[in-house]
């Protein structure tokens, strides 16, 4: 037993010492974020703040999708801010002093809604009882309004944060607030602001605006001296042939690889058991699902290009994967090639990832 524990422990300890790009976890809780520490993980490449939106904090969030006035918004982002303000203590406390990349809201806005049949049936039955309800009308009609064909391209990522006011700022207050009571409380936050799926570099320059702005309100509040990054990811063909430009206004790249799979393919990552899918697999077309192992003439290469271009404007620019090719030992020896400085996966194939970014370039 403990000859085993010496020995692995010497591996690692081997591969830790040979390799250059650094590997951080995918956690988006206190928790995991401890957890993803313990396998060695020299910080977080993603925290989706998705999740933190769900479960009982839906009734909120729907609320604030309701709000129709200005007012009502605010009233809703007011009783989130606490919420996420206290997500993120943790998380900081968790990996205090290593760099910790938090990504603004993202997933498609049909997760947050309530379901369109149940609520039909809902007002339809109160109706007929002759008891209609304002609130289920109203959100009914709101859910109408907002229901898109493919949410997936739809209003996800830094286009809710355009579109719904506030939403981004109270976001990037409850970072900023949370680093400041880690810096009161004597902690090294290292905190890094990310953007998701933009497509060009206006809409990643809106948004930074908008941090920097709430940044400052937040120094004068607190008295603390922050000093943060805000960078985007790259997870769209577009972002990545622009990436000079992007490169321009953003402090650092991450590699969203699923998403860009997807939109380079043009198909679904949520219907990767589509019949087609598995003919492709069966026939040969692909030996191996370009959602597990990274396409690297199609996708890599698209990797490649926004390096480069990104590179070639901000020298140094820090830049990383996380998707989930992060944790896939042959895609982890492209990044290291194309000279990634850091791959992030989930807790458990940290090790797996410090290994193989240890055993160097394969070809
Ligand atoms: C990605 O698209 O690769 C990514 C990391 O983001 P998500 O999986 O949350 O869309
Ligand atoms: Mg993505």
């Amino acid at each position: 037993g403990d000859d085993l524990v010496v020995a692995v422990d010497r591996v690692m300890r081997h591969a830790d010492g040979a390799r250059r790009m650094s590997v951080r976890a995918n956690a988006d809780t206190a928790d995991d974020a401890a957890r993803a520490r313990r396998f060695g993980a020299q910080g977080i490449g993603l925290c989706r703040t998705e999740h933190m939106f769900l479960g009982d904090r839906r009734t909120l969030v729907e609320r604030l999708i309701l709000a129709d006035t200005d007012d009502e918004r605010e009233k809703q982002l007011g009783e989130l801010l606490p919420l996420q303000r206290e997500d993120f203590v943790g998380i900081l406390e968790a990996m205090d002093g290593l760099p910790v990349t938090i990504r603004l809201l993202d997933p498609p806005l049909h997760e947050f809604l309530p379901d369109i049949t149940e609520l039909s049936v809902r007002v339809a039955v109160a109706e007929a009882r002759g008891e209609p309800r304002e609130n289920d009308l109203r959100m009914l009609q709101a859910v109408h309004k907002l229901h898109e064909q493919n949410p997936m391209l739809g209003l996800r990522g830094v286009r809710l944060g355009v579109v719904i006011p506030g939403l981004f700022e109270m976001q990037s207050r409850a970072i900023l607030e949370a680093a400041a009571q880690r810096i009161q409380a004597g902690g090294v936050p290292r905190v890094e602001i990310m953007v998701p799926l933009v497509a060009n570099v206006q809409e990643f320059e809106t948004v930074k605006q908008a941090i920097i702005q709430v940044a400052r309100e937040v120094r004068t509040e607190t008295g603390v001296h922050l000093e943060f990054l805000v960078g985007t990811m790259i997870e769209l063909p577009r972002a990545a042939m622009t990436a000079d430009q992007i490169a321009e206004a953003a402090e650092f790249f991450s590699f969203g690889t699923n998403d860009l799979t997807q939109t380079t393919w043009g198909f679904s990552r949520d219907d990767v058991e589509a019949a087609f899918f598995s003919a492709y697999l069966e026939k040969g077309i692909f030996g191996v699902s370009p959602f597990e192992s990274l396409d690297v003439e199609g996708v890599g290469e698209l990797v490649r290009i926004a390096t480069e271009k990104g590179r070639s404007r901000r020298p140094g620019l820090k830049l990383g994967v996380c998707g989930e090719h992060g944790g896939d030992p042959d895609s982890v020896h492209f990044f290291d090639r194309v000279g990634l400085d850091y791959v992030s996966c989930s807790p458990f194939r940290v090790p797996v990832a410090r290994l193989e970014a240890g055993r160097g370039d394969r070809t």
